[in-house]
């Protein structure tokens, strides 16, 4: 199958007799730091950025485990990251050599009908891939180093990025605004916040979160400051768990305590919840069932936790899924969907441009602070042993903060610097 046509190369040019660090997927739980050429304008809408800072998503771990399609041998990954600009195509007008600008997760066109109604996740003129396009009907747009499905952009965990459409995808960070908050922006706090949006969440109102990592403990935070009545957030990694209950004020459930999640919740929220939301992923399968089926092909997402969403909340409730899905499910419990009137509702990859100028007015303010859950601090070139200890869970890290030769030294209040090579990792200071 072919590529479909784009409204941008995903094969860059490259500076001559240049290099950089950057990581690459090499194979199944295989990631190196390695040096790449760095990339050179190439259409007049680009922008050349040096990386100050980037960092690893839940997401990557699909990637990591080779879990999602199309994925390229020497693919560079990273799709938050924030930079200072080091070079400008003739056609870019927003940004200047110098700005300090955090990306989108997403490239969008700035033009199409999905971008000019700002769902920019949505551009219909950034993502090659035809399988996505066969699989799904139409694709969502181009992403920063999500493998050639997601569109084969190389991403931002390097010392340099190129970002095509720079006036459509770079935001301007203010002064007096730490990369360390910015940083953010390009895709957990605006999707956390999408999730709570699509949750239906408000004042009042009980929500159950599934996944206490970066995107569940904020969408915890963000029900917070909606004012829901109670907030319950699951999971079985007993830091995130307490970070939930101690810095957010959430009620918890510990699955591998609980095992029988539906019933906790209908211990604490008897006529069940208003709200769910599914920020675990779709690779977390508890049963034999599930595991036997994905390990045979015979599915390639588990419905676990949507059938126990579908279960703990109220008739004519709402379910938000911001967890990933790829494609296909097997015994989904459509009756509950259908006879308790749920409405279940895809967050999708969210509109990053629709909401971040006001997520960052509010970082401005002082109302959200996304470092809530900022655990530690390393260096590009220890990215590999980053990797494996985030998907093992190891050593508190929740989310962190990568940082290049480029950076900025910590922020007052974040945490310094640690080293997988010099045995100094520090407890962190959120957990
Ligand atoms: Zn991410
Ligand atoms: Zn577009």
């Amino acid at each position: 199958m072919g590529d479909r046509p784009t409204a941008t190369t995903n094969e860059p040019n490259t500076r001559p007799n240049q290099e950089m660090l950057s990581l690459q997927w090499l194979g199944n739980k295989d990631v190196r730091v390695v040096n790449a050429p760095v990339p050179a304008i190439t259409e007049p809408t680009d922008v050349i950025c040096k990386v100050t800072g980037s960092t690893v998503c839940g997401s990557d771990l699909h990637l990591y485990h080779k879990e999602i399609m199309q994925l390229q041998r020497g693919e560079i990954l990273g799709h938050e990251w924030t930079g200072v600009v080091d070079e400008v195509g003739a056609e870019v007008k927003n940004v200047k050599v110098g700005d300090r600008v955090v990306a989108s997760f997403q490239i969008a066109c700035g033009k199409c009908k999905f971008c000019k109604m700002s769902l920019s996740s949505m551009c219909d003129v950034t993502n090659s891939s035809a399988l996505q396009e066969k699989l799904y009907g139409k694709p969502f747009a181009g992403l920063f180093g999500y493998s050639h499905f997601a569109g084969g952009f190389a991403g931002g965990q390097a010392e340099y990025v190129r970002c095509p459409f720079g006036d459509v995808n770079l935001l301007k960070i203010p002064d007096g605004i730490p990369n360390e908050k910015a940083l953010y922006l390009s895709d957990i706090v605006p999707t956390s916040y999408h999730a709570v949006q699509c949750a239906e969440v408000g004042e009042g109102k009980s929500v159950a979160i599934w996944g206490a990592g970066p995107i569940g403990l904020l969408s915890a935070k963000w029900s917070k400051l909606a004012k829901a009545r109670r907030v319950i957030v699951i999971d079985n990694v007993k830091e995130r768990l307490s970070l939930a209950r101690d810095r957010i004020g959430c009620d918890i459930i510990n699955f591998d305590e609980d095992t029988d999640v539906v019933s906790a919740i209908y211990k604490l929220e008897p006529d069940g919840l208003d709200c769910g939301i599914d920020a675990a992923a779709f690779r977390y399968t508890k049963g034999l069932l599930h595991k036997l089926q994905r390990a045979v092909s015979l599915e390639t997402d588990s419905c676990e936790v949507i059938n126990e969403a579908l279960r703990a909340v109220r008739k004519f409730g709402t379910i938000s899924l911001v967890a990933d899905y790829a494609a296909l499910t097997n015994q989904f419990l459509i009756g509950a969907l259908m006879e308790k009137g749920i409405t279940l509702r895809g967050a999708g990859q969210a509109p990053v441009q629709k909401y971040w100028k006001d997520l960052l007015r509010k970082i401005e303010l002082g109302e959200f602070d996304p470092t809530i859950i900022l655990s530690h601090r390393f260096e590009i070139d220890e990215l590999r042993e980053l990797y494996e200890a985030f998907d093992k869970k190891e050593l508190g890290i929740m989310k962190t903060f990568v940082q290049t030769r480029f950076s900025e030294p910590p922020a007052k209040g974040t945490p310094p610097l640690s080293s997988f090579r010099s045995h100094d990792i520090k407890p962190s200071a959120v957990i």
